[in-house]
């Protein structure tokens, strides 16, 4: 048995900050990791010639400044994103006014999104009405025309991994709110898609694991049973229990819910981890010779109303040395897309980058796929989405604790939720409550 003032389930960059903080507070912890490798929901795989592809999270803009001063801090170095070149559009209708019409929706939920109390979203005047509705309720009552509708939909499955009608329209104001507006989460430059790692969004978390220490941060050690007295927390988990004063658990409420709590979790806890659900993508990264698409006047970004792959992006290195494509497959494609045998799949994926790049896209040196869903320890990304009823009923217990046990992860922050930034600071927040608990 180990004893140490804090236990933290999760070596995602929620739980490796939290420890951090711990840590430099002068408190003994021990973090404890299911995974084989800390970064959770950031993975970064180098290939045989050096290349590296980060199969999760990867992008970060410059209003996220936790993120930035933590890549600042540990010597991270970041490269903007290739946005030099004409955006490719695979959609219906005349593009100018369909785009007009998008910025006018995004004005209008960006006027409702300002509503929202940051910290207190379920207290908001139309906060009931709001939570009553689907996001796809909305757009059918507010966006004049079918391929506005198309565009509005795929920029929603794009955000939030989900289709528009499996989300609470309160939950995409909130998300808005948290991110401050609609451009943040959308742009490029001066948004959330500016700026990459050059050697992968994991590296922040495997230099947060090295400063903490080998002794500190335990992997494959999946947590089991949660246990609290009034005096101490006993963490069970593969290879060795952990006995704390306080726990904060850093795992997305999909993997906190299959954790056995005793005492239970009390009933708006339990709840409210079972309609967190999480969203459905696979992230396919296809590698050639070189970024032959930039020759051709074109930034590598595509959105198309048909699938299954409707997002892409350049994601070359910095250094141009190959050129790779990002596609994303999303919410409803997915479904359909994973029920296809893997030649199948990459047939079908790859045929759509030939459709948006002509017959150059046709043989990549590499072909990699993440299903996001299938991995164990996640069970779906990007992050976790409320239905409709969620926020309302459910969203004061986000950030409860309960007696000794404290919650930490993306989806628990007021800022940047379901981002690397909002991580960050969950696990921050999340160690504040503790320290001052400890007083
Ligand atoms: C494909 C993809 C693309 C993304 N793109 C971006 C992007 O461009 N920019 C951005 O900012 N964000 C992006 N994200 C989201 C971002 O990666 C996450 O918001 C962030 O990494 C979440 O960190 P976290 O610490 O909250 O959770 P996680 O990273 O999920 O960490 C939780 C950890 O807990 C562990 N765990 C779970 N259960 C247990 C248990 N019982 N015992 C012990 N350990 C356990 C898990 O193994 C995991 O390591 C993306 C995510 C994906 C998957």
């Amino acid at each position: 048995m180990t004893n140490v003032d804090v236990a933290v389930v999760g070596a995602g960059l929620a739980g490796l900050c939290a420890a951090r903080r711990l840590a430099q507070s002068g408190l003994s912890i021990s973090v404890l990791e299911a995974r084989d490798r800390v970064g959770g929901r950031t993975w970064s795989r180098t290939l045989a010639d050096g290349t590296v592809l980060d199969l999760g999270g990867q992008w970060i803009g410059p209003m996220q400044t936790r993120v930035v001063a933590l890549a600042r801090e540990l010597g991270v170095e970041s490269f903007p994103t290739y946005n030099d070149g004409e955006t490719l559009r695979f959609l219906s209708g005349d593009p100018q006014e369909v785009l007009q019409n998008l910025v006018l929706l995004f004005q209008k939920l960006e006027a409702m999104a300002e509503q929202i109390p940051l910290e207190r979203p379920w207290t908001a005047a139309y906060a009931r009405e709001w939570d009553a509705q689907t996001f796809q309720t909305w757009l059918l009552a507010n966006v004049s025309g079918p391929d506005t509708l198309t565009l509005a939909r795929l920029v929603a499955t794009a955000l939030f991994t989900v289709e528009a009608d499996e989300l609470s329209l309160l939950h995409v104001l909130v998300y808005i709110r948290s991110a401050d507006s609609m451009s943040n989460l959308t742009n490029v430059i001066g948004g959330a898609q500016e700026l990459r790692f050059v050697k992968g969004a994991q590296e922040l978390s495997l230099c947060l694991a090295a400063q903490l220490g080998k002794d500190c941060v335990r992997l494959s050690s999946p947590v089991r049973c949660i246990r609290q007295t009034s005096q101490l927390v006993t963490v069970e988990a593969d290879g060795g229990s952990v006995e704390a004063r306080h726990a904060i658990i850093a795992a997305p409420a999909a993997l906190a819910d299959r954790i056995v709590y005793a005492p239970a979790l009390p009933g708006y806890r339990s709840h409210m981890h079972q309609r967190i659900a999480p969203g459905e993508v696979i992230k396919i990264h296809c590698v050639y010779e070189r970024p032959f698409w930039r020759a051709r006047g074109l930034n590598g970004r595509v959105m198309s109303g048909t699938g299954p792959v409707t997002v892409t992006f350049d994601n070359s290195p910095a250094c141009g040395s190959v050129g790779i494509l990002v596609a994303f497959v999303e919410a409803d494609e997915v479904r359909l897309f994973r029920r296809l045998a893997a030649a199948e799949r990459r047939k079908a994926a790859i045929d759509c980058l030939v459709r948006f790049f002509g017959p150059d896209a046709a043989e990549p040196r590499e072909y990699v796929e993440t299903d996001w869903s299938e991995e164990e320890w996640t069970r779906g990304c990007y992050g976790g989405n409320f239905p409709p009823g969620g926020w309302t009923r459910y969203g004061a217990a986000l950030r409860e604790p309960f007696a000794r046990l404290h919650w930490a992860g993306t989806e628990t922050s007021a800022v940047w939720m379901n981002y690397m930034e909002g991580a960050i600071r969950s696990g921050e927040r999340a160690a504040e409550e503790v320290i001052a608990a400890m007083r």
